[in-house]
């Protein structure tokens, strides 16, 4: 899961992007509203935050331009103004929900969460393969009562070959899912990740093959032959 934050509070989004790495979604910050309105543009975001009033470009220009490609992304807005008018206008721009500042992190997160439940791109909550049960809610992963020891970026990993069982995806896929614009992904890091990955789900017995020249392909555990 990628989370795009612009804001160009520091401390509020400085805390707000440790708190969601923390909780394992990969996390791009973004000060600049020209900066933020071309991430958008380029890139797939499971959800955006937005803040009304940044340098460059308005948070609600961003919103409008981002509806007007046919993004349908959940887009959380922040701001400062409580007009009820505003409120209105936001969500009729295409906003799916609206926290008036200052904001407390722990409320945000819930409604965060809220919103990647609704959106389009929601895993189920619990991902059964063999003996390795992914809780994408928690987005923590167990075999039998015992958790996966899985850093932020294994996790996510994993998570997107798990939805994607069977199914071969490319290195520069999983490049794109595990990439965070203050932290570059190499081929070879991902190489690296998934040697990494298969070690701990070896006693899981789940399997991650590859497939030369392709990429890489989680085997359901019951499909093997
Ligand atoms: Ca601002």
């Amino acid at each position: 899961m990628r989370i795009i934050i612009a804001e160009d509070d520091v401390l509020l989004a400085d805390g707000l992007a440790r708190a969601l790495r923390q909780s394992g979604y990969i996390v791009d910050w973004v000060k600049d509203g020209r900066q933020a309105d071309g991430w958008l543009a380029g890139q797939n975001y499971d959800l955006a935050i937005l803040d009304l009033g940044l340098p460059g470009l308005e948070g609600s220009e961003i919103l409008q331009r981002l509806r007007s490609r046919k993004q349908r992304l959940p887009v959380l807005v922040l701001s400062a103004r409580e007009g009820l008018e505003d409120r209105v206008r936001l969500l009729d721009l295409g906003a799916d929900d609206y926290l008036v500042k200052p904001v407390a992190l722990s409320e945000l997160e819930a409604r965060i969460r809220a919103l990647i439940r609704r959106g389009r791109a929601v895993p189920e909550p619990e991902l059964v393969l063999g003996k390795l049960v992914l809780d994408t809610n928690g987005k923590r992963a167990w075999l039998g009562d015992t958790s996966l020891d899985l850093s932020a970026r294994e996790w996510a990993a994993l998570e997107y070959l798990a939805t994607r069982a069977n199914r071969i995806v490319s290195k520069e896929q999983i490049m794109e899912t595990l990439y965070s614009w203050d932290d570059e992904i190499t081929p070879n890091a991902v190489e690296k990740f998934i040697s990494r990955l298969r070690v701990k789900l070896e006693p899981a017995d789940v399997v991650i093959r590859t497939v030369r020249g392709l990429g890489y392909y989680l085997e359901k555990p019951g499909d093997r032959g």
